[in-house]
């Protein structure tokens, strides 16, 4: 089978909900992948941040390997020894609490819905305050929090209850308060948004008017959780620890899982019979977890992710001083964004012709999430082949439209 048969038959028999690049990829290594025709791939966006401690990592394989002989699922009618030990370690890492384990990220921010209504709803109050160009998932109850009418619009009715303000402005989320305001929940980078940092500043703010009208935090740390950013989570940058957390992609190191993480006074109105899944927090799952966390804390990614996060900066910002078509780099540690003053997608299917794999959102903003595990050599190759990409498109650019540039360097 060739690489077009296999479009061919997905165009025949998979939905086509998805714009897919033309790679059929049948085996990863870390930061390697290879497609059906033996060709090697440097992919710095592994599985949209699913893959953060590289793909297949021998741990991770291990852990499934252990798993899947002993069980695989166990029903949450019973109990499993990996699943209080993955909860444990969760919350070793973040704050006292408890954990409810899903499959995605988009089932914990439902969960953490729910959790934030059955919360306010004793006190009359439902409404959750979310950001401008958020994103939370793709179920209904989360394209209803997500800030973005592009992933809404033919949905409607959405779920009500929900109160979109500007991310970064704190003064805007003061105005929304009212007293149905049951929570404020918000990603400390918006990663579809197009890699948009949160200030300190406004996550302080943000904590502080919880704290006076009594609302609950919630960080979807399900892109920016377990490492990306060089802390364990990216709300421990600023200080300001959430009532609940919610994570997912890397959490499972490839297999599906997600966790969301409540404070023990918040998480308490959840009892027997309020919230459930099939699926959620399988032995299966929950050991791969554990094996994630074990590589995190072993492997001493964290410090890897600010060391080469800061180099990757560095590389960035000296491009951006020479490349016209760069406007900004934003992120922390190996969560990078590069706002484009042109579309990004020429840029990505560029650099997939040198084999190297990146992605862009929101049309200019193109999106670096290398695996944790990246060898220095394979970051420093990635860096050039994107920096030949972008300069020989800013030499395209400014031969086209000489005009435009000279507007770009006077800027
Ligand atoms: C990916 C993502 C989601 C949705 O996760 P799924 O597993 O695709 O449902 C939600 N929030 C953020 C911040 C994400 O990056």
């Amino acid at each position: 089978m060739t690489t077009q048969d296999v479009i061919n038959q997905y165009g025949k028999y998979v939905m086509n909900t998805y714009v897919r690049q033309p790679l059929v990829l049948v085996k990863g290594k870390g930061s390697r992948v290879w497609d059906l025709d033996g060709h090697e791939y440097l992919d710095l966006f592994p599985g949209w941040g699913v893959s953060g401690v590289g793909h297949c990592h021998p741990w991770v394989m291990k852990a499934v390997r252990g798993q899947s002989t002993r069980l695989m699922h166990v029903p949450n009618n019973f109990y499993s020894p990996a699943q209080w030990k993955l909860a444990k370690a969760l919350i070793d890492l973040s704050f006292d609490g408890t954990v409810f384990f899903a499959n995605s990220g988009a089932e914990v921010v439902e969960a953490a819905i729910k959790l934030t209504r059955k919360w306010g709803n004793s006190v009359g109050r439902h409404e959750i305050i979310v950001m401008e160009q958020s994103f939370h998932g793709r179920t209904t109850g989360a394209i209803s929090a997500t800030g973005q009418p592009i992933y809404q619009r033919g949905f409607e009715p959405l779920l009500p209850g929900f109160v979109r303000v500007p991310f970064n402005e704190l003064q805007a989320v003061e105005r929304a308060i009212t007293p149905k305001t049951a929570g404020i929940m918000l990603e400390p980078i918006q990663g579809e948004g197009g890699v948009r940092v949160a200030s300190d500043e406004f996550l302080r703010g943000v904590r502080r008017l919880a704290e006076r009208h009594r609302l609950l935090v919630i960080c979807d740390e399900i892109q920016t959780g377990l490492g990306r950013t060089g802390t364990m989570f990216a709300y421990q940058h600023s200080g300001v620890v959430p009532d609940i957390l919610l994570l997912a992609k890397t959490l499972g190191g490839g297999f599906p899982i997600g966790a969301m993480i409540a404070a023990r006074s918040v998480s308490e109105v959840l009892g027997p019979g309020t919230h459930a899944t099939t699926f959620g927090g399988s032995p299966l799952a929950c050991a791969c977890g554990l094996a994630v966390l074990e590589v995190i804390n072993k492997k001493q990614l964290l410090a890897r992710v600010s060391s080469f996060g800061g180099v990757a900066w560095k590389r960035l910002s000296a491009l951006k001083g020479r490349c016209p078509i760069i406007r900004e780099i934003r992120g922390r540690g190996l969560m990078l964004g590069i706002e484009l003053t042109t579309d990004g997608r020429p840029i990505v299917e560029a650099c997939r012709a040198k084999r190297l794999l990146i992605n862009a959102t929101q049309q200019r903003v193109l999106r670096l999430l290398p695996a944790m595990t990246i060898t220095r050599a394979q970051l420093d190759r990635g860096l050039s082949i994107l920096e030949e990409v972008l300069m020989e498109h800013a030499g395209a650019a400014s031969s086209q439209q000489p005009a435009a540039s000279n507007q770009q360097s006077a800027e």
